[in-house]
C-alpha cells in the first residue's frame, strides 16, 4: 500500500464546514496518512486571509501600536473561534490563541507571528481527525543563507516515520538561528512536497479550490482547455510565470524521487485533477503547446556597445552591478553588440534603477544605455514545441495578426518555452492570441 500526502490550501481550511469536508476526504482513503495544512484563507471575495491578518499584527506590534494589535488579534481570535464552533467540538483553541498572543507580545518575531495561522489550523485538523500533530520545526530546517537544509528529509523520515499518521502545519520550519522561519508566500505547497519526499510517498495530493491547471488563465480566456498532465519542468515554467495554482518551488523536493503531484479540488473532489509527473505520457506530436502564462511588471535595461562581443568580461561586469545590490535577473537576451537584462520591478523601487544605470555607465562605458519599463513577459510552454516544426512561426504570426508589438524574445535552448516581452497593457491580448492559435 502506498502513502499519500495531502496538503490542504487556505480556501480548503477557510471555515469549519470545509475543514470537515477535507477530513472526510482524508478518511475516505487509508493511504492518505500525512496531512499538511495552510492557514485559513478567504471565505468569500473581499475576505482577509489569516496570514495577512497575522502580518498586520506583526506590523502593529513592531510599531508599538497596542490598540491596533489588539484590534487585529481579536479578528484572528474570532476567525478561529468561529471555526471551532462550526466544527462543533471543543478544540481548546482559546487557550492556544492566548499562548500565541503572549509569545508575539514577548517578541517571538515576525515569522513566528506569520506562521501561527498554519500552526493553529494544524492543531484543529489534528483534533478533528484524532491524528497526532507534528510541528514542522521538528524536521524542516533552514540553512544560514535561508535555503532549505538537505538534512530536512532524513530528519523528516525519522520524525514522521515514528507516526503511522500525522498532521503537519505548512509554510514554516526552523531557521539556523533556532527560531521559526517561514517560506515565501504560498509556501505551504513546499512543505507538502517536503513531507511527501520525507515519507517517500507514492503521491502528493495538493487539495485546493480549482480542479487543476488550465492551458491559460480562465480570467483571460473563457473556459480554457484543462490540462490533464504536466511535467515538473512545465509546471515550474508556468507557475513561475503566473499560473497561480501551485508554488513554483514545490517540485524541487519531490522531483529527484519522481513522486507525482496531483492537483485536486476540495469543492469538487470527484474531478480528475491535474497530474504533475517526471516524464510525460502524452504524445508530443499531438500536444504542441501545454500552456500559456504571463506576468506583468518587468523592466529591460539595454546596453549597446560596438565590439561588445570581443570585450572579455563585459557581461560579468554588468552582472556584478546587479549582484552587488542583491538583485537577480529573469532573462538576458543578447546580440553581438547589445545585451538586455530583464528585471522584476519589485527589485527596482526607491531609485535603485537609476543607481544601477549610473554604476553600469561608469563601469562599462556603453555607447547607449536605456530602459524599457512596464514590460510583461508571456511564456508559451510545452515539451511538444521541440518536436513540432513551425511552432514559433505560428506564434509570431498570431501576435502580428493581433497587432501586438513584441519587445523581446527569449527561447530557452531546451525548447521548452518561448518567452516574449510585450507592453503590460498588451499582456492579456497576447495570451489570448497565443491560446487561440494553439488551442482553438
Ligand atoms: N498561509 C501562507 C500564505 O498565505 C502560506 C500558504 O498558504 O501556503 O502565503
Amino acid at each position: 500500500m502506498g502513502i499519500k500526502v495531502c496538503k490542504f490550501g487556505g480556501t480548503s481550511m477557510a471555515d469549519g464546514n470545509i475543514i470537515l469536508t477535507g477530513a472526510k476526504i482524508i478518511q475516505s482513503d487509508a493511504e492518505r496518512r500525512y496531512v499538511v495544512v495552510s492557514a485559513p484563507g478567504k471565505r468569500f471575495s473581499g475576505d482577509i486571509k489569516v496570514t495577512d491578518l497575522l502580518y498586520e499584527c506583526s506590523d502593529a506590534y513592531e510599531s508599538g501600536d497596542e490598540a491596533a494589535f489588539q484590534k487585529v488579534f481579536e479578528k484572528i481570535r474570532s476567525r478561529f473561534l468561529n471555526i471551532e464552533k462550526e466544527i462543533g467540538k471543543d478544540l481548546h483553541i482559546s487557550a492556544a490563541l492566548d499562548v500565541v498572543e503572549k509569545e508575539i507580545l514577548s517578541g517571538a518575531g515576525r515569522d513566528y507571528c506569520a506562521s501561527r495561522g498554519e500552526y493553529l489550523a494544524a492543531k484543529i485538523m489534528s483534533a478533528v481527525l484524532e491524528v497526532p500533530f507534528v510541528d514542522a520545526t521538528e524536521f524542516i530546517r533552514f540553512k544560514e543563507d535561508g535555503t532549505l537544509d538537505e538534512t530536512t528529509f532524513e530528519l523528516g523520515a525519522k520524525v514522521l516515520g515514528a507516526h503511522q499518521r500525522a498532521v503537519v502545519p505548512g509554510f514554516y520550519g526552523l531557521g539556523a538561528n533556532g527560531k521559526v522561519k517561514t517560506f515565501s508566500r504560498g509556501g505551504g505547497d513546499i512543505s507538502g512536497s517536503i513531507v511527501a519526499r520525507s515519507v517517500m510517498a507514492s503521491l502528493y495530493e495538493n487539495w485546493t479550490d480549482v480542479s487543476g491547471f488550465y492551458a491559460c488563465d480562465p480570467r483571460i480566456v473563457n473556459s480554457p482547455k484543462w490540462i490533464s498532465e504536466l511535467t515538473y519542468q512545465e509546471l515550474r515554467e508556468l507557475s513561475y510565470m503566473g499560473a497561480n495554482v501551485l508554488h513554483s518551488e514545490s517540485i524541487f523536493p519531490v522531483r529527484s524521487a519522481g513522486i507525482p503531484i496531483r492537483i485536486c479540488n476540495t469543492f469538487r473532489p470527484d474531478d480528475a485533477g491535474t497530474y504533475i509527473v517526471k516524464n510525460s505520457t502524452r504524445d508530443m506530436r499531438e500536444v504542441v503547446v501545454t500552456g500559456v502564462a504571463g506576468k506583468k511588471g518587468f523592466t529591460a535595461i539595454t546596453l549597446e556597445k560596438s565590439l561588445m562581443n570581443s570585450e572579455i568580461g563585459f557581461v560579468e561586469k554588468v552582472l556584478s552591478v546587479i549582484g552587488k545590490h542583491g538583485i537577480s535577473f529573469e532573462h538576458l537576451p543578447s546580440g553581438i553588440d547589445t545585451m538586455s537584462l530583464v528585471i522584476d520591478n519589485e527589485y527596482l523601487k526607491d531609485g535603485i534603477l537609476q543607481t544601477l544605470l549610473d554604476e553600469m555607465e561608469t563601469l562599462v562605458h556603453p555607447d547607449k544605455l536605456y530602459t524599457h519599463e512596464n514590460i510583461a513577459l508571456v511564456a508559451t510552454v510545452g515539451h511538444g514545441m521541440a518536436k513540432n516544426v513551425g511552432t514559433s512561426a505560428r506564434l509570431f504570426k498570431a501576435l502580428s495578426e493581433a497587432g501586438i508589438n513584441v519587445n523581446m524574445i527569449d527561447q530557452g535552448s531546451s525548447e521548452l518555452n518561448i518567452i516574449v516581452g510585450v507592453e503590460n497593457e498588451d499582456c492579456a491580448d497576447c495570451i489570448k492570441a497565443i491560446y487561440n492559435e494553439f488551442f482553438n
